[in-house]
């Protein structure tokens, strides 16, 4: 197996402590596989995509000494593949237009929840449109048991959704027109060779949708691997959203040895001076923590 893994950060804001837990997790892992190291910037979403913050990102990410292997990925750039990816799930009559509005999908949802029945979306729009325009494509989900989806993450242990009855059809491009992450995130990786996914524990909960969709479209699932996130006092998800700080990229050891205590990482009272010292000590860290037979290379 020829190991690659990636970075995918949402230029939404500077890079800050939780993304940079979750780019080193990322990074260590490809050193102890001696694999390749890429990274991919999520500029897809453009109501949230801030201008200069994905140069920042990268910047920071150089400054911090993680060096990507390849150019970077702009998803910007790769609209032409999601779009024949729809057309191949098209084709293949694994999805339909939906027109509905986020209201209806709220009222009908309503009224599930006070039937005390499922959230997902109900699949109102599968047999037709009822005389609305088609606003988004979902992706029809199966019934019964072929909806149960498992998988081992790495970090996490087994973990089992029912897309059916926790997700419901998800969207592959939405209203207004923009690539759904999910849809966006699935070819990426499949065109880059991504063998191993390691990222917040966040993204725990889009993985089964993602291995539907590779099942969907012939695409080799990857290894998971889910950090814990980290939070705020007020036990929120650290974000750029809520006013996370911008790393200090002055101080990058700093920040590096503190993101490594975070993923629990035993530098044994080492205090290495140097990046790269600090590389190769959390390297071996992570290496024994993950059960990861170190490689030679890099
Ligand atoms: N762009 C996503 C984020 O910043 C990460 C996507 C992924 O790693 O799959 O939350």
């Amino acid at each position: 197996m020829t190991y690659r893994g990636r970075f995918a950060p949402s230029p939404t804001g500077p890079l800050h402590f939780g993304s940079l837990v979750s780019a080193l997790a990322s990074w260590l892992d490809a050193r102890a596989h001696g694999g390749a190291w890429l990274v991919r910037v999520e500029d897809i979403d453009r109501p949230r995509t801030v201008p200069g913050a994905a140069s920042d990102i990268l910047a920071t990410l150089e400054r911090v000494g993680m060096h990507a292997d390849e150019p970077p990925i702009w998803q910007s750039t790769r609209i032409a593949r999601y779009e024949q990816a729809l057309d191949q799930l098209k084709a293949r009559g694994l999805v339909y237009p939906c027109g509905c509005t986020r209201k209806e999908i709220a009222d009908s949802l309503l009224h599930a929840h006070a039937r005390n029945t499922t959230l997902a979306y109900p699949g109102t729009c599968r047999d037709g449109l009822h005389g609305k325009p088609a606003r988004a494509w979902r992706l029809r989900v199966p019934d019964g048991e072929a909806a149960v989806i498992t998988f081992e993450d790495r970090w996490q242990r087994t973990q089992t959704q029912n897309l059916a009855t926790e997700v419901g059809d998800f969207v592959l491009k939405r209203a207004d027109d923009q690539w759904a992450y999910q849809l966006a995130v699935v070819v990426d990786d499949a065109d880059a060779g991504i063998t191993h996914i390691v990222r917040g524990a966040d993204l725990m909960d889009s993985t089964a949708r993602q291995i539907y969709l590779q099942r969907c479209l012939g695409a080799p699932t990857p290894e998971y691997l889910h950090v814990p996130v980290v939070t705020n006092d007020q036990g929120e998800k650290l974000s750029k959203q809520n006013g996370a700080q911008a790393l200090d990229a002055g101080k990058p050891l700093e920040a590096l040895i503190a993101a490594a205590r975070h993923l629990g990482l035993d530098l044994s009272g080492q205090a290495p001076g140097t990046l790269e010292g600090l590389y190769t000590a959390a390297t071996a860290a992570w290496a024994a923590r993950m059960r990861v037979r170190m490689s030679v290379s890099k």
